[in-house]
């Protein structure tokens, strides 16, 4: 039975439904810079929606290659067949990558990409005679979407504690933040780079013979903003290269601009084996993800196996017309604009204004890279409600979008920010800290 509530049915993905729905905030309109919330007020988008709108919204190239394309080809299967448009999406997208990672599987969210991205480095394993390694190692903190794999690398407990043991032959590193030592940071922290020793530590209890591959964000975004330590990221691939195990970057949030590059690895000068993407392949206009392999990791998968399909995976929706005709619009976009060196170039007038907020009420730490932030605040003692969330619900009734995780508000605007956007985006939250209790 329907009862009255017309919000009632819709039950909120990662929200407190029961707060929602008392309290509705709802966005109608998106254009640029700027949402437009239900009541008609213009909201400035400090996060690019959910750190995917990196081209800044309703861009109208976007729109025009996703109606022409409506039009002409609503979809096509890829599996067994084609269409020029993935094929053109996915040369371009492998162009972008690191040297090497030149093959390009099409899913259509970060979550699927990791699943993916998982199950790819399984089939390697196995290709190449290791079909012992079995194991993946990921890290505390770490965020990897909600598929089961992905649920079961990641280390978030609030996002695992209801689903039981999820897959069996998974351990953890521990994570990066280390608020005692590299508290106001800019850029990568000094410290923590020993803690990549822990992959060693797993090395050791499992045997290197049972693990197929490791998985972390090089920039964890949505768990907090956490930067790597200098230095870690390399000693995690000397491990791995050491060991035969394959690296895989989740950088569904680092890549597409977000850190002044292509990619993360691009930024920090590590290559890993595997890259997973989504949100800004496509400006989130359309949903899509992917993940691009490195040529020998796709090789020993396709050129080992005998006649026939080599890896039974895929989607109805891989490689989807209406997405990959999005994905070329928002790649074509980036670069007519220059987006990535445009956040680039922004970063160190980003990095001022983020660290204007030192020495204001609550503020513990702040952490930035490229157009990334991360305001922790100190928690509430014994107190369930958050600091971070009262901020979040402020900020937006003045106008301003940003994301409560935890303890921690984190900014991530559309990489076509101007400076005195930038300014708005601080000053407003330095006035709403002095507001909260
Ligand atoms: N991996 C990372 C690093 C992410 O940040 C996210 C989403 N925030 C995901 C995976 C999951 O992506 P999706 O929500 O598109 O499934």
């Amino acid at each position: 039975m329907l009862e009255n509530d017309p919000l009632a049915a819709f039950w909120m993905p990662f929200t407190a439904n029961r707060a929602y729905k008392a309290t509705p905030r709802q966005l109608v309109a998106a254009k640029d810079m700027h949402y437009t919330a239900s009541d008609g007020r213009q909201v400035l988008d400090g996060t690019a929606g959910l750190w995917c709108v990196n081209a800044g919204h309703c861009r109208a190239p976007i729109a025009a290659a996703i109606a022409k394309t409506a039009a002409t080809l609503d979809f096509a299967p890829t599996f067994q067949l084609g269409h020029p448009t993935a094929f053109e999406l996915a040369s371009r997208v492998a162009a972008l990558m690191p040297a090497g990672l030149d093959r390009v599987f099409f899913t259509n969210s970060g979550s699927e990409s990791v699943d993916t991205a998982l199950k790819i480095a399984l089939a390697y394993q196995r290709a190449r005679g290791q079909g012992g390694r079995t194991r993946f190692i990921g890290r505390e903190r770490g965020y990897h979407g909600t598929g089961f794999g992905g649920t079961s690398v990641g280390g978030l407990v609030n996002n695992r504690r209801a689903f039981g043991a999820l897959l069996p032959g998974v351990d953890h590193m521990r994570h990066t933040h280390d608020l005692a030592r590299n508290a106001f940071t800019r850029g990568m922290p000094a410290h923590g780079t020993e803690l990549a020793e822990d992959l060693e530590r797993l090395v050791g209890l499992h045997g290197a013979d049972t693990i197929a591959a490791v998985i972390v964000e090089p920039m964890a975004g949505s768990t907090g903003v956490l930067v790597p330590p200098a230095g870690y990221l390399e000693r995690l691939r000397t491990i791995c290269n050491t060991h035969g195990i394959l690296l895989i970057f989740d950088e569904v949030i680092s890549a597409y601009g977000r850190l002044g590059t292509a990619t993360a690895a691009e930024l920090f000068g590590v290559t890993p084996d595997i890259i997973t993407m989504a949100k800004g392949l496509t400006n989130a206009a359309v949903p899509m993800g992917a993940v691009a392999v490195a040529r020998g990791v796709h090789d020993a998968i396709v050129e080992g196996a005998p006649d026939g399909i080599e890896f039974f995976h895929g989607y109805t929706y891989s490689g989807h017309p209406l997405a990959a005709a999005a994905g070329l619009a928002t790649l074509d976009l980036y670069k007519a604009e220059g987006l990535f060196e445009r956040a680039a170039s922004l970063s160190e007038y980003w990095s001022d204004a983020v660290h204007s907020l030192k020495g204001k009420r609550h503020v513990i730490d702040l952490r930035n890279i490229g157009l990334v932030a991360g305001i922790e605040l100190e928690p509430r003692p014994g107190a369930p409600s958050k600091r971070a969330t009262e901020l979040f619900h402020a900020a937006f009734d003045s106008g301003l979008l940003v994301r409560a995780t935890g303890d921690i508000i984190a900014l991530s605007p559309p990489l076509i920010v101007e400076k005195p956007q930038i300014d708005e985006m601080f000053g407003k939250l330095a006035d709403l800290l002095a507001t909260i209790d």
